[in-house]
């Protein structure tokens, strides 16, 4: 014991001493070099074109979003076509009406823009290429089964036949009950049982076009014996697993050993077994979906040229082939860089649809085989941008990062080769001197451990150390290049931005998969935003935090935030998270859902069409079976007996149950 603790005295001594002569020969030459004050801008020359670049907004955000004269930020539901809301100023009025945060506020008419698009898009390219078959896009529900949204997805598809697709029972009870349109279609994915083919099979009767697609070989027989019982005849299609190769996060969708569809053989089977139940002309349709979130067009191409094949050898084989399902996948760019990468993608949908119409229509040409209607399911493009997530900034949490006073006779010289350290950093030294820093800190713990330097001192280094980071952070990110070291030292200094949300029931996707959304604040966008923060949410689990956010084809460990001050409201906006978030979100540390308000444009403003609130405690505790009636009736008993036992006076009985029972009716989330 006594040994080491000279061996650490002895090291810190020889280093010390190599460090401060070097040191004090630096700061002779030094002196009167000033440190350069990181390169920002006063805060008064800082202009929303800043705040534009900065969160990328215009990348990610058109036509919809962006920024106005007031620094705060601007939605223009319509697109192009005019009209627009000060974001700010919707939330303020909606949190007049007792509309608390967190607050989901969806665009119907971004929904309805976008189905539009996707739309437009694909007769452009109809018309283009002399395609003469037709687009007849489905909404895959999984991706949002929220009934106003369906409801409106249904109506702003009417003019395009718009149609559903569904990939389990309850969400085939559901479609069946909303879906109305004249020639839309209703595709049946998912693994099915007896019930459910037959359920499909009926419900034809109702006027819609159903097709069963089949995801395995056992389906077919299902459909067979179902068409002998029930004398319908059912349309048919196969899931094939292209050998294309997909990509990102969901590439192993394809291949022969995905979760889904049939490998090329056991289509052969299917084909084999209809031909001999003489049923053949029930196969019209084959599907193939490569995963979601495809970055690169190439992908499609690939995926588009195999399926063709597929395709026009089935018509060849005899099957009445009548569409083709191209399925989802179609990106949505959350980092705005129109790149590859894997939060992003490097085609407009308009070359989506191009590539998909063009080569379809060669490979069905070559073959003197009719062009399909052309089906896809995009899901994500659709839901994605009609949503945005508003939630607040309750605290934060910095590193001290105030300098202590200089170093007093008789304290640890771990503490002077820190403040020698501090006040020498410089722009040649920076990096050398972070790795001294860190090297006087530790040694300063292990004293601590040793039991030879004391609480007090200990504070005063480790204050020092913040300090000595912060100077170095400053230089280093005025460098256009930063050693891999120091990049890790943004994360480090970072501050805490406490958020009132839970990043489980509100976006999964970046707790289970990474997934990144774009997050900026909605005001003050007319000021610098000095700070670098990480978010972390209301639960506890250190996984309930948010520290990965858009970059230029990357990502970024912090956000750039604005100052928080207690005494105002800081609002953050999560955008692009309409689709699947919602549904996948749960209930982790029992916050549920948020409030969501459904907001249409009028001529002359705004109207709120649906309040969805959120759920209440009662309703969070009844999904884990407690009975809130029997937990106020024995937290009464208690007080009684708490009362006659004179431990509590009959005026805080009165209170404590108050606020009990008042508290099982309101919001999960925190209020102020
Ligand atoms: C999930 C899914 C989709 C939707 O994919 P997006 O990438 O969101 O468009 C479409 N089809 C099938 C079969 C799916 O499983």
């Amino acid at each position: 014991m006594s040994f080491q603790l000279i061996a650490t005295e002895i090291e810190l001594e020889n280093s010390a001493t190599n460090v401060t002569d070097r040191l004090k020969s630096e700061l002779k030459t030094n002196q009167e070099q000033l440190i350069p004050i990181a390169k920002r801008k006063l805060p008064s020359s800082w202009t929303i074109e800043d705040s534009e670049a900065l969160y990328r907004i215009e990348g990610w955000g058109q036509p919809y979003f962006s920024i106005n004269e007031a620094g705060h930020i601007t939605v223009s539901p319509k697109g192009d076509r005019g009209g627009s809301l000060d974001l700010f100023e919707l939330v303020n009025a909606l949190k007049q009406r007792n509309l608390e945060l967190p607050l989901l506020i969806r665009f119907s008419d971004i929904l309805e823009d976008r189905i539009e698009r996707l739309n437009a898009c694909f007769n452009k390219a109809i018309a283009h290429y002399n395609y003469s078959g037709v687009y007849r896009g489905v909404f895959p529900i999984k991706c949002n089964q929220e009934r106003h949204l369906i409801e409106d997805l249904v109506k702003f598809g009417k003019p395009h036949q718009f149609g559903l697709e569904v990939g389990s029972k309850p969400e085939l009870m559901i479609v069946l009950a909303m879906l109305d349109t004249p020639g839309a279609l209703l595709v049946c994915n998912g693994y099915k049982d007896r019930e459910y083919i037959e359920t499909a099979m009926l419900a034809q009767r109702l006027g819609q076009t159903l097709i069963i697609v089949l995801e395995q070989v056992e389906e077919v027989n299902l459909v067979i014996a179902a068409n002998r019982e029930l004398g319908i005849k059912p349309i048919l299609g196969v899931r094939a697993k292209l050998s294309t190769q997909g990509i990102g996060r969901w590439g192993t969708s394809t291949g022969d050993r995905a979760k889904f569809g049939l490998t090329i053989p056991e289509i052969m089977e299917v084909v084999n077994k209809l031909r001999e139940a003489n049923l053949l002309d029930f196969l019209q349709l084959m599907h193939f979906h490569i995963g979601s979130q495809i970055s690169s067009i190439n992908v499609i191409k690939n995926a588009i040229q195999e399926a063709s094949r597929i395709y026009v050898e089935l018509a060849t084989l005899g099957a009445d082939m009548k569409y083709l399902d191209v399925g989802g996948g179609l990106g949505v760019d959350y980092d705005g860089s129109q790149t590859n990468f894997y939060t992003s993608k490097n085609y407009s949908m308009q070359n989506y649809a191009n590539d998909i119409v063009a080569k379809l229509k060669d490979i069905c040409a070559e073959r003197h085989i009719p062009v399909p209607t052309l089906i896809s399911e995009s899901g994500r493009a659709i839901a994605s941008h009609q949503s945005v997530l508003i939630f607040d900034v309750l605290s934060t949490s910095d590193v001290p990062l105030d300098l202590p006073e200089p170093p007093q006779e008789g304290e640890s010289p771990a503490i002077k080769y820190l403040w020698e350290t501090y006040q020498s950093i410089n722009q040649e030294n920076y990096q050398e001197f972070y790795h001294d820093a860190v090297q006087f800190k530790e040694e300063a713990i292990s004293r601590f451990n040793l039991g030879i330097l004391h609480l007090k001192e200990r504070a005063k280094s480790e204050r020092l150390y913040w300090a000595c980071c912060q100077k170095i952070l400053k230089i280093a990110r005025q460098q256009e290049y930063v050693p891999d070291e120091l990049e890790n030292l943004e994360k480090i200094m970072a501050s805490i931005y406490y958020i009132n949300l839970s990043v489980f029931q509100s976006a999964p996707d970046c707790w289970a998969i990474d997934q990144v959304f774009p997050i900026m604040p909605i005001h003050r966008l007319d000021e610098e935003p000095i700070q670098r923060g990480i978010l972390a949410d209301l639960t506890c689990d250190s996984d309930g935090k948010i520290d990965l956010f858009i970059n230029r084809r990357d990502v970024k460990s912090v956000l750039e935030l604005h100052t928080f001050k207690s005494e105002e409201p800081y609002y953050l906006g999560m955008f692009l998270n309409g689709a699947y978030q919602e549904i996948m979100g749960n209930l982790h540390n029992l916050f549920g859902n948020t409030n969501a308000i459904h907001i249409q444009l009028t001529p002359k403003g705004y109207q709120i069409q649906h309040v969805v609130k959120g759920d209440t405690m009662s309703e969070v505790l009844s999904y884990v079976q407690y009975d809130t009636e029997d937990m106020v009736e024995n937290i009464r008993q208690r007080c009684e007996k708490a009362l006659e036992e004179k431990r509590i006076s009959l005026t805080e009985f009165q209170k404590l149950l108050q606020t009990y029972e008042q508290s099982l009716s309101r919001y999960t989330y925190l209020s102020f």
